[in-house]
């Protein structure tokens, strides 16, 4: 005899999926269950919120993983996290859904659940409505009062850096979308690991802080975002495009000048860029070596306006801009 399977309903789906304990922190007072979350904020600090919403056919395609669109949707706003130096604490979830599919939800959550237990940040309340896929987290954190990182914080000599490599997403999302050739498999896929897993750079984040002078995450391309630094602090950008740091993966798959391309232009990379004064590099240096990450210098900033790319000796014109949703 079997028994039809009822529909998950709006309750039991939370219930199920997103009401875990909120074992990860001794600071939620009351989270998943009640109208609002209530959170003890450590003595003196800052509140640092930010939101940001992820969109099937737009950030990633209809058919993508779930434990992937979990863990991106987390992720991007641990990047904002990251790009202030501060520490992520607690998270809200409004998740939009076309169907209470168990299989799915099991592995969104995995997804989901598995990066914040990584930076031990609790889901502490949100809400479930059926349309189309959309996650919004909003992510809340804190940091020392005064010490949180800024676009605008930099002065002309400054010099710029970015953690990790570039570029690595754009092969990844030309890989599953068939514009680029998996030549070499090993590559491709970890080009693809590179899109759906993107590494929210916290803890670098958090060590910059007193040493870097201005920082954002790279979210829609060093073209893209590049500009809002330089015009937030006031100041002219000049970039050596040479020292944009390219993975061995991604110049194994595409040609040196589509790999500058993407590196430049194609977002999601979620690493940090950070300007720094060069009497703080070394510090700053050792904060990257003693997280195992790749900090590159690719230029410095500069009296004047607008990012100045060279390649070569010469001006180089960049691709015109990085990811917008409205062009
Ligand atoms: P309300 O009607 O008061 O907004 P809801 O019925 O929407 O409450 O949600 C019930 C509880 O479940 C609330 O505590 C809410 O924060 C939480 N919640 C709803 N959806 C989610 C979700 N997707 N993830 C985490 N918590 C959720
Ligand atoms: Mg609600």
């Amino acid at each position: 005899m079997t028994v039809a399977q009822q529909p998950l309903g709006e309750f039991d789906l939370i219930e199920r999926y997103f009401a875990r304990s909120a074992g990860v922190r001794t600071d939620v007072i009351l989270g998943v269950g009640d109208d609002a979350a209530l959170l003890r904020m450590p003595p003196d600090t800052e509140l640092v919120a930010a939101v940001d919403a992820v969109v099937a056919g737009r950030h990633f395609p209809f058919d993508c993983d779930p434990r992937s669109i979990g863990h991106r949707a987390l992720a991007v706003n641990l990047s904002d996290m990251a790009a202030m130096g501060a520490t992520p604490a607690w998270a809200t979830m409004s998740l939009t859904l076309p169907s209470a599919d168990e299989a799915w939800l099991r592995s969104f959550s995995a997804g989901l659940f598995a990066l914040a237990d990584a930076h031990e940040v609790a889901l502490v309340g949100g809400d479930t409505t059926a349309g189309p896929l959309t996650v919004s987290i909003q992510i809340l954190g804190h940091v020392a009062p005064g010490t949180a990182l800024r676009r605008g914080g930099a002065a002309a000599g400054d010099l710029l850096a970015v953690t990790g490599t570039l570029g690595d997403a754009g092969a990844g999302l030309a890989l599953v979308t068939g514009r680029l050739d998996a030549r070499d498999r090993a590559a491709a896929d970890a080009m693809i690991e590179r899109f759906d897993y993107p590494t929210p750079r916290v803890r670098f984040g958090c060590g910059a802080r007193g040493l870097a002078s201005a920082a954002m995450d790279l979210s829609d391309g060093l073209v893209g975002d590049l500009p809002k630094l330089a015009r937030a602090s006031g100041l002219a950008a000049h970039v050596d495009v040479e020292r944009l740091p390219l993975s061995p993966a991604l110049q194994s798959l595409a040609s040196p000048q589509q790999a500058r391309e993407w590196a430049l232009a194609a977002g999601d990379d979620y690493e940090l860029l950070v300007a720094v004064p060069p009497e703080r590099w070394d510090a700053l240096a050792q904060v990257a070596v003693g997280l195992n990450l790749k900090l590159t210098t690719i230029g410095e900033l500069r009296p004047g306006n607008g990012v100045h790319w060279m390649l070569g000796g010469q001006l180089f014109a960049a691709p015109e801009h990085g990811f917008d949703h409205f062009r």
